[in-house]
C-alpha cells in the first residue's frame, strides 16, 4: 500500500516536472521574425486614380513619383526615359491615404499578432488608448516601448503601422492601480495630479487616457494643468461629472458609442454617483433608450462642435454586444488570427455573458437598442458638424487588428455618413486631430507616402476600402503576395502553441490586467 502510494507520488511529480519543462520552454521558444522588403528610395506609381479625400474629387491616371518616402510629384506622364527603383502599374486602381484606427489596444504579442494585419489591410497609423504605470508590464506596452517601435519602423526595421500619438494608462482613480505602484496614480487627491503629469511628461506621453472613476475634483485638476505640460486629456467620459463639463474643459476625444445615453435621461444623475452607478446601471439599461431625450443630446454635440472635441464612437464593440448571440456573427472567419488563449479565456466568455443578457427577457433587446441608437447619434453629430474618427477599440471581443476598421467604416456610412466622409475619419481628420495633416491624411506633394491601393473607388461603395491590391509604407511594398504572407504570418503565430503559452504567461503576470479584470 505505501509502496503503491510513493509510486502514485512520483508519477505526479513527474508529470508536473514535464509540464513545467514544456511551459517553460514554450515561454522560452524564440519567435520568428518578420521580414522586411526591400526599401527603395524611389518609387513611381503609374497612371492610377487618385482619390483626394478632402474634396471627394478623383485625379484619373495620373503618376505618383515617392523619394525617399515622401510624395515629391503627381503629374499627367512621367517621362519614361528617367529610371526609377521601383514601379508600380497603378492602371484602373484607385489610391487612398493609408487608414488611421484613431482606437486600439497593443500588447506585446502585437508584432506577430497584430502589426501585420493592420498593414495588410491598409492601416498605416494607430492611436493606441493604453499605456503603462512606472514599471514594465508583462503584457501591455507603454510609450517607450512603441517610440522604440516607431524608430525601427523609419529605420526600416519592422512591420508596423505609425502608433501616432502616445497615451498613459487608463487613469481610473483607486480601482486601476495594484498595490506597490506609487500613489499619485490614483490621484485620489488632486494634489497628486502634477506628479501624474510629469512622470508622463518624462515618458514621452501626449495624452492622459482618462477612463470612468476619476474623481472629479482629480479630473477638474488633471483637465487645468494638462496644458502646462503639453499634455490633453482623451478617453471616456469620467462618469461622476456632466459630458457637458467635461467638454468645457478641453477633454479632446471622447470615445465609444454610449456617451449620449449616458447623459440624456432624466435620471442621468444617477450615473454619476460613485456609490452606486454601476448597479444603477445595470439594472436600468433601458430606461436610457425608453426615456431617452434627443434636445439634450444635440445641445452636447453642439458643445462639441464648438470646441472641436472628437469623437470615436468604436462601433464594433456596441455590435458585437448587440449580436453577442447570433451563431453567424460569432462565426467570424477572421478568428484564426486570434489565439486560443484569447478566445477562451476571454471571447468566449464575454459573448456567454452578453448572448445571455440579449436572450433574458428583462434585457433582451437592448444592446441591440444601444447600438441602433449609437447609429442615430452618429448621423445627427455629423450633421451638426461634431468630427468623427474611426477607432475599432482593438483587442476588444470580437474586433480583428486592421480587418475591423473597414467594418467600422462601413457602419460609419449606414449611419449617415457619406462614403467620403467614412474616409475622412480615418484619414484627414485624425490627421489633424494629431496636429500633423502637413505629413498626413491626404495625397498631396510633400506628404508622406503611406497609402493604400484599392482595386475599386471606395467613393462609389465603401467596402471596395477591402479590395487591397498593394500597400506602400516608408518606402516599402507590400504587393498582394506580401499582404498574403503578412497574415499567413499572424496567423501561423496566433495558432503555435508557444505563442498562446506566452500569451497566457504575459496576462497572468501582469498586476494590471488582473486589477482590469477584478473592475
Ligand atoms: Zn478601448
Amino acid at each position: 500500500m505505501k509502496r503503491a502510494f510513493f509510486k502514485f507520488l512520483k508519477l505526479i511529480a513527474s508529470l508536473m516536472l514535464l509540464i513545467t519543462t514544456v511551459v517553460v520552454v514554450a515561454i522560452l521558444w524564440p519567435l520568428p521574425e518578420l521580414s522586411v522588403p526591400n526599401n527603395h528610395d524611389q518609387i513611381l506609381i503609374e497612371s492610377v486614380n487618385i482619390v483626394d479625400v478632402k474634396n471627394g474629387k478623383i485625379l484619373y491616371d495620373h503618376d505618383i513619383l515617392i523619394e525617399n518616402n515622401k510624395i515629391k510629384s503627381i503629374s499627367e506622364t512621367w517621362n519614361l526615359n528617367n529610371s526609377v527603383d521601383l514601379r508600380i502599374n497603378g492602371q484602373g486602381k484607385y489610391v487612398i491615404p493609408g487608414l488611421w484606427d484613431m482606437h486600439t489596444h497593443s500588447n506585446q504579442q502585437s508584432p506577430w499578432l497584430h502589426h501585420p494585419l493592420y498593414i495588410a489591410n491598409g492601416v498605416t497609423g494607430i492611436r493606441d488608448m493604453s499605456g503603462q504605470l512606472n514599471v514594465k508590464d508583462s503584457y501591455w506596452v507603454g510609450s517607450i516601448e512603441r517610440l522604440m517601435w516607431n524608430a525601427e519602423l523609419n529605420a526600416n526595421k519592422r512591420v508596423m503601422p505609425r502608433y501616432v500619438l502616445q497615451s498613459s494608462y487608463q487613469i481610473d482613480g483607486v480601482s486601476s492601480v495594484p498595490d506597490g505602484f506609487p500613489e499619485f496614480f490614483k490621484i485620489e487627491n488632486p494634489n497628486q495630479v502634477d506628479s501624474l503629469l510629469q512622470f508622463y511628461k518624462n515618458e514621452h506621453v501626449d495624452f492622459i487616457k482618462v477612463y470612468q472613476q476619476i474623481p472629479v475634483a482629480s479630473y477638474r485638476k488633471l483637465a487645468y494643468r494638462a496644458e502646462y505640460y503639453n499634455l490633453h486629456l482623451a478617453g471616456h467620459k469620467p462618469m461622476f461629472l456632466s459630458l457637458e463639463e467635461a467638454i468645457d474643459l478641453g477633454q479632446r476625444s471622447f470615445e465609444h458609442g454610449r456617451i449620449f445615453l449616458f447623459e440624456s435621461f432624466p435620471e442621468a444623475d444617477s450615473l454619476k454617483n460613485p456609490k452606486n452607478w454601476k448597479r444603477y446601471f445595470s439594472k436600468h439599461k433601458r430606461k436610457l433608450v425608453d426615456e431617452h431625450d434627443p434636445k439634450v443630446t444635440r445641445a452636447l454635440m453642439q458643445s462639441m462642435q464648438s470646441k472641436n472635441a472628437h469623437w470615436v464612437p468604436t462601433l464594433q464593440t456596441l455590435k458585437f454586444e448587440a449580436l453577442a448571440h447570433d451563431k453567424t456573427f460569432l462565426s467570424n472567419p477572421n478568428l484564426k488570427y486570434i489565439t486560443r488563449i484569447r478566445k477562451k479565456l476571454w471571447w468566449n466568455m464575454d459573448a456567454k455573458n452578453n448572448a445571455k443578457k440579449n436572450n433574458a427577457e428583462d434585457t433582451k433587446g437592448v444592446s441591440q437598442d444601444f447600438y441602433n441608437m449609437a447609429m442615430q447619434h452618429i448621423e445627427i453629430a455629423n450633421n451638426l458638424g461634431v468630427p468623427i474618427m474611426a477607432g475599432t477599440d482593438v483587442t476588444d471581443s470580437y474586433t480583428f487588428a486592421g480587418f475591423s476598421i473597414h467594418d467600422e467604416l462601413e457602419d460609419l456610412t449606414k449611419s449617415g455618413l457619406t462614403n467620403l466622409e467614412a474616409l475622412q475619419s480615418a484619414t484627414i481628420i485624425p490627421a489633424e486631430f494629431v496636429q500633423n495633416e502637413n505629413l498626413y491624411g491626404s495625397i498631396e506633394i510633400g506628404k508622406v507616402a503611406d497609402l493604400v491601393l484599392l482595386e475599386a473607388n471606395p467613393l462609389e461603395r465603401i467596402s471596395h476600402s477591402r479590395k487591397i491590391h498593394g500597400v506602400l509604407m516608408n518606402g516599402l511594398y507590400y504587393d498582394s503576395e506580401r499582404i498574403e504572407s503578412l497574415k499567413y504570418f499572424s496567423e501561423s503565430s496566433a495558432s503555435s502553441f508557444h505563442m498562446n503559452i506566452k500569451v497566457l504567461f504575459s496576462l497572468i503576470s501582469s498586476p494590471l490586467v488582473r486589477v482590469q479584470f477584478a473592475d
